[in-house]
């Protein structure tokens, strides 16, 4: 059951009030690949970087199941560099610098080998290029879930409610929903959403969960209290990873393994933040994820007596 995954491979500058790195590998693809990888193998990565992107980092991706013949390396250019800054509240951030660079003439091709592939992921990523690795595909995957963000939304929106035509699921922060549907309701935005082409939409509230609309059904999935967030960075993307990784493993589209789904991207969510970068992603093994996810399990458990 293979699953590719688009997005970029990037540089990222992050600040927290907990600390601050200049430079540390990230990109939506990547954590997209990190989380899915703990479900299905293999992922088949789609994306472009630089020469200055660290071979290592490219071989603890093969490593874990990650093909990366869709990787672009372009030797004259530097990777996709993203700089963001979080508030004290650590649920929003400023995004400081957005340098394309390699993205600026990327010009995705799926290699022969991915097409069949019954699951895709279009991470975070211009939307006019979300849509081209779709019209590539020969044959549709059974399911296409679609990650954005508001800096797309500012810049091509046209382009992006193109993209949501052909799209199964979309990912969008509550923001990011009300700027899409013009609401503030969101269950008034989830409304006029669901009528743009998605049957389904996740809509992440970080440290507040998520919640997942369909039709008239609507499922809520906390996010677990921590004690410490480190570094919100990637979670949104690790946690469309184990979404779609879970439905690709388990291959059941329906509305009640969805809220599986979305516990597992809650659960690896949950990790991301730990420490900065993906670097709490290539530590945990099967054990943590198991334990994690009873801890959810334990969060949510509670009976009731109707009388
Ligand atoms: P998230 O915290 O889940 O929104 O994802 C953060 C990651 O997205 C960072 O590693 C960035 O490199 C990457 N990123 C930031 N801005 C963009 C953008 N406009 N398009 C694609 N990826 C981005």
């Amino acid at each position: 059951m293979s699953l590719i995954t688009v997005g970029t491979m990037a540089f990222d500058a992050i600040e927290t009030p907990f600390g601050k790195v200049d430079r540390i590998v990230g990109g939506s693809a990547t954590y997209v690949a990190y989380a899915a990888s703990n479900f299905v193998k293999p992922v088949q990565q789609i994306s472009i970087v630089g020469y200055d992107f660290p071979q290592e980092e490219m071989e603890a991706l093969q490593a874990r199941g990650v093909q990366t013949e869709g990787v672009e390396v372009v030797a004259d250019k530097k990777s996709f560099f993203w700089s963001g800054k979080y508030h004290i509240d650590m649920n929003t951030r400023d995004t400081l610098v957005t340098d394309l660079n390699v993205l600026e003439d990327f010009n995705p091709i799926v290699p022969e080998a991915y097409q069949g592939a019954e699951f895709l992921m279009l991470g975070n990523l211009m939307p006019k290029l979300q849509l081209s690795v779709i019209d590539q595909l020969k044959v549709r995957p059974k399911l296409i879930v679609m990650d954005t963000m508001n800096f797309w939304m500012d810049i091509a929106m046209d382009d992006l409610k193109e993209v949501l035509k052909k799209v199964d699921v979309l990912l969008v922060n509550d923001g990011e929903a009300r700027q899409l549907s013009e609401e503030v309701s969101l269950v008034k935005a989830a409304r006029k959403i669901l009528e743009m082409g998605p049957k389904f939409l996740i809509i992440k509230k970080g440290e507040h969960g998520a919640l997942l609309f369909h039709e008239n059904h609507v499922f809520f999935a906390p996010a677990l209290p921590l004690e410490e967030v480190f570094d919100p960075t990637g979670a949104g993307d690790t946690f469309a990873g184990g979404f779609i990784g879970y439905l690709a493993k388990t291959k059941d589209i329906s509305f009640e393994n969805m809220k599986t789904a979305i516990i597992i991207g809650s659960a690896m969510a949950s990790f991301c933040v730990e420490k900065f970068g993906p670097e709490r992603m290539k530590e945990i093994t099967k054990a943590d994820i198991d334990e994690r996810l009873s801890q959810f399990v334990q969060l949510v458990n509670f009976d009731i007596d109707l009388v």
